[in-house]
C-alpha cells in the first residue's frame, strides 16, 4: 500500500471515529470533570457523506440492526432527512453518543439550544411567520427569546433513601429516541423547548412537523445540529422529517427505534398517537374558559384577559379563548377592555365576524348546524377580523370582544383568533357551570379573577384543569409573570402536566443492602 493511500485511510479513520466519539484524535471522550469540548474542524456546510457506521449497543442487536441497516448515509444531514427511518436511524445513533458523551455533553446541548434560539429570534421568528403566515411576527420573536425559561440538565436529580437497611438511588434515565410532532401555531419555539428537555433528559428525537410550518423547522435544526457537531462530536441528536406527512406520521409510530412519543396539537393527532401503540405524551387541545366576579379588580382583570388573549392573535392553547362575567360587573369590564387595547363590537358586527370565521355544516349533531372554524382566520390580525365585520379599527388595537350567548361557536369553538366573546352570567355558579362546558374537558387551562377564595376554589376544583391562573394573564401559568417555567407542549389528557426533562425519563431503581450507608 502507498503512503498516500495509508494517509488517506488513516485521516478516513480518524474522522469516522471523531464523528463517533471514539479516541482519536479529532473528538476526545468526556473529560472526567466536565465536557471537553471537541477540536473538530468546523463542518464544511454539505460535508461528503460517510458510510453510517454500526450502531452497536450491545447484547441486544434489533435496534443496532435497524440503525446500520438502511444504506442511507447518514451522516453530512444535520438532523434533516427525506424518511422517518432514516431520521431514526440517525437520531439512534446520536442517543448512542450522548450516552458515551455524558452529563456535560447533554448540558452544551442545552446550552446551545438556548443561545441559538436567542441570537435567532429575529430572523427564524420572520422565517416562520412568512412561512405560516398566522400570528403576531413579534409574539413570534419573543416565543424564540422565552427559550432560556425552559428546565433543562439541572432537573435530572437522583432521589436517595438511606436506611437500617442500606441505601436506594433512584435514577431518571432517558428512554432512547423520543418521536415529536409539533404544531403549526409555534413550530420553531415547540421544537426547541423539547429539544431542550428531551436532550437534557439523555435521549435524541425524531421532529414530525407541521407540513405548513416544516421549513422553518428544518432551518432551525439544521443550525442547531451544526454548532451540537461542532461542540460535542454527535451530529444528529434531533431529527426531522423533511416534508413530513400523514404518512411520515404513521412511519415513525411504527419505527421500533422511537420508544415515547410527545405530540403536541389538536384532538385528531392525540387520537392518533394514542391508538400508535406506543407511549404517547399529549400535549393535546385546550378551550381556556376566563370566569370574572364581583370582587377583583377589573382594571387588572381586563389588562389580564387582554395581554394573554392578544399573545401571538390568540394562537396559544392556553390563551383565553371567552370571558364568563357576573351581570353586576360586566359592562364595568368592558369598559376596561376598551380602555386598554380591546375593541366593542355591537351585535350586527359580531354576526357579520361569526359568519365569516365559522363554516356551517348542516345535519351534524342532530339536525342542528355544526360549526367549524374557517382555517382563513386563525391567527389573523384584528384589522382581518374588522374587515369581516364591517369596520374600521383604530391601529393600536390588540383584540376584538362582543357579547355572545353562552352557546355561541366563539364560546365553544377553539376558534385562536383575536376575538373574544363575552357571555353575562347570573351568579357564580352559572359562571364555573359554564365554564366546564365550554372546557369541554379537555383539563387544558382556565382562569378566574376575583378575590374571593371560595369562589377560587369551587372553580379549581370544578374545572380540574392542568393549569389554573389567578388574577393574571394566561402566561403567568407558563412563568411570564407568575413563577414557574416554561414549555410550550403542555401534557393535559395524558397528565404529564407542563413537560420537563423529567417527563422524558424512565425511572430506575439501584439498591444496596445493608452497605454504604455511612452513620
Ligand atoms: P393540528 O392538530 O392540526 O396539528 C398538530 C400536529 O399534528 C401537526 O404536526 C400535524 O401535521 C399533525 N396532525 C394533525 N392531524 C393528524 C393526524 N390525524 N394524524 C397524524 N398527525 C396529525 O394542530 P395545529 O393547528 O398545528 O395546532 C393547534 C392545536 O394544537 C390546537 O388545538 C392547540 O390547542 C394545540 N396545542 C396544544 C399545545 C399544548 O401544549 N397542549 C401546544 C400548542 C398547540
Amino acid at each position: 500500500m502507498s503512503a498516500v493511500n495509508e494517509s488517506l485511510i488513516r485521516d478516513v479513520v480518524s474522522e469516522v471515529l471523531g464523528r463517533l466519539g471514539g479516541t482519536s484524535t479529532v473528538t476526545s471522550a468526556p473529560a472526567r470533570n466536565g465536557f471537553a469540548p471537541v477540536a473538530a474542524p468546523a463542518p464544511a456546510a454539505t460535508p461528503a457523506p460517510v458510510p453510517a457506521p454500526k450502531a452497536s449497543n450491545g447484547s441486544c442487536g434489533c435496534s443496532a440492526k435497524k440503525a446500520s441497516s438502511t444504506d442511507v448515509p447518514l451522516r453530512g444531514k444535520f438532523g434533516v432527512f427525506a424518511t422517518a427511518d432514516e431520521a431514526c436511524a440517525a437520531a439512534q445513533e446520536a442517543f448512542l453518543q450522548l450516552r458515551q458523551k455524558g452529563i456535560a455533553a447533554r448540558r452544551k446541548i442545552e446550552e446551545i439550544v438556548k443561545t441559538l434560539a436567542e441570537k435567532n429570534a429575529e430572523s427564524w421568528g420572520k422565517l416562520e411567520f412568512d412561512e405560516t403566515k398566522i400570528g403576531r411576527l413579534d409574539h413570534k420573536i419573543a416565543k424564540l427569546h422565552l427559550i432560556k425559561l425552559v428546565p433543562g440538565v439541572d432537573w435530572i436529580r437522583p432521589d436517595a433513601r438511606s436506611g437500617d437497611f442500606g441505601i436506594t438511588l433512584e435514577e431518571y434515565t432517558p428512554f432512547g429516541v423520543v418521536g415529536a410532532i409539533t404544531p403549526s401555531t409555534h413550530s420553531i419555539p415547540t421544537m426547541s423547548g423539547n429539544i431542550v428537555n428531551i436532550a437534557a433528559a439523555g435521549n435524541a428525537m425524531v421532529f414530525n412537523a407541521h407540513p405548513s410550518a416544516a421549513r422553518c423547522a428544518a432551518t432551525a435544526i439544521r443550525a442547531y445540529n451544526e454548532a451540537i457537531y461542532r461542540e460535542t462530536g454527535i451530529e444528529n441528536i434531533a431529527t426531522i422529517i423533511e416534508k413530513p406527512s400523514l404518512d411520515s406520521f404513521n412511519a415513525l409510530c411504527k419505527n421500533e427505534l422511537i420508544r415515547l412519543l410527545l405530540v403536541t396539537g389538536g384532538p385528531m393527532v392525540v387520537k392518533a398517537a394514542m391508538q400508535s401503540g406506543k407511549r404517547a405524551i399529549c400535549a393535546g387541545p385546550g378551550n381556556p374558559p376566563v370566569f370574572v366576579d364581583d370582587t377583583c379588580c377589573l382594571t387588572r382583570a381586563a389588562k389580564g384577559i387582554i395581554s394573554g388573549g392578544a399573545f401571538d392573535n390568540n394562537l396559544l392553547c392556553i390563551g383565553e379563548k371567552e370571558v364568563f362575567a357576573l351581570d353586576q360587573i360586566a359592562d364595568q369590564l368592558m369598559q376596561r377592555m376598551s380602555e386598554n387595547g380591546g375593541f366593542k363590537l355591537n351585535a350586527a358586527e359580531v354576526e357579520r365576524l361569526t359568519k365569516a370565521a365559522f363554516t356551517f355544516k348542516e345535519g351534524q349533531g342532530g339536525g342542528c348546524s355544526h360549526a367549524s372554524v374557517n382555517r382563513d382566520f386563525i391567527g389573523k390580525d384584528t384589522s382581518v377580523l374588522a374587515q369581516a365585520a364591517g369596520i374600521k379599527l383604530p391601529t393600536d388595537t390588540q383584540i376584538l370582544f362582543g357579547e355572545t350567548p353562552a352557546d355561541h361557536p366563539f364560546v365553544y369553538e377553539e376558534q385562536m383568533m383575536p376575538f373574544l366573546p363575552i357571555v353575562r352570567v347570573k351568579s357564580v355558579e352559572e359562571g364555573i357551570e359554564q365554564s366546564l362546558i365550554a372546557e369541554h374537558n379537555y383539563k387544558h387551562t382556565a382562569i378566574i379573577h376575583s378575590h374571593d377564595v371560595e369562589n377560587i376554589t369551587a372553580m379549581a376544583r370544578a374545572l380540574d384543569t392542568t393549569l389554573f391562573v389567578k388574577n393574571g394573564p394566561s402566561t403567568a401559568g407558563l412563568g411570564l409573570g407568575g413563577e414557574g417555567y416554561l414549555s410550550f407542549s403542555i401534557a393535559t389528557p395524558t397528565g404529564e402536566g407542563i413537560t420537563n426533562p423529567r417527563t422524558f425519563t424512565r425511572v430506575r431503581r439501584c439498591v444496596m443492602v445493608d452497605n454504604l450507608r455511612i452513620y
